[in-house]
């Protein structure tokens, strides 16, 4: 099992990052301010560290240059909206890439798969292929295909076909899917879930005749593998 530390303050997010990455499969050990978080990753035994910057304590840049000295386990570092300099100082300083807040969850889990398959190629692991009804989905290519024939998904359904396909024969409300596509603090209409089903269908379901994804009324939409 692949263990990542989260640094980061703002216990909503530390600890909605927590429960998807746990329930992506991974281990995950959290602190909430600089000192403690460095403690950790000094300690090592990660395969990943996903570190605010502005943080009480030690900062996340601080935090990255003295893992730096003898570590070079895969760094994300998480910014605030804009702060440039953030990003700049972080990869000079050896993160291996950063995501803005607010994210997504599905962004930043794509993020995190491709970091540490960088970090691993010298291994090659296989990766990752969805399969339901004869449509295939390979997270980590972003390729969508029924019966071979490639399907063009914008980013947002894509992510929202991977959330259903990943969990199969389990119905997903709406405000589900809204959070794990859209993020965790989504303003707006919560019927946008419906327009991007719909325009999932329009690709998949109606262009090849495939009954894909399934209206569950009142509550969300489901997977289903007969
Ligand atoms: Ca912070």
């Amino acid at each position: 099992m692949q263990k990542i530390l989260i640094v980061e303050d703002e216990e909503k997010i530390a600890r909605f990052v927590e429960l998807e990455l746990t329930h992506e499969g991974y281990e995950v050990a959290k602190a909430t301010d600089g000192r403690r978080g460095l403690e950790l990753a000094e300690s090592g035994g990660f395969d990943l560290l996903l570190l605010d910057i502005m943080l009480p304590g030690i900062n996340g840049i601080e935090i990255l240059r003295r893992v730096r000295r003898d570590s070079d386990v895969p760094v994300i570092m998480l910014t605030a909206r804009d702060a440039v300099m953030d990003k700049v100082s972080g990869l000079d300083m050896g993160a291996d890439d950063y995501i803005t807040k607010p994210f997504a969850i599905e962004e930043l889990l794509a993020r995190i798969r491709v970091t540490l398959r960088k970090h691993s190629s010298s291994h090659e692991t296989p990766h990752d292929v969805l399969h339901c009804k004869g449509v295939t989905l390979d997270s980590e290519r972003f390729k969508v295909a029924y019966n071979g024939v490639p399907v063009e998904l914008t980013a947002k359904e894509f992510a929202l076909l991977h959330t259903l396909m990943q969990n199969k024969n389990i119905v997903m409300s709406r405000n589900t899917l809204l959070e794990n596509v859209w993020g965790y603090d989504y303003v707006g209409e919560t019927n946008i879930v419906d327009v991007y089903v719909r325009y999932i269908r329009q690709k998949l379901d109606e262009k090849f005749g495939v009954k894909l994804i399934t209206t569950v009324r009142g509550v969300g939409y489901v997977i289903k593998e007969d």
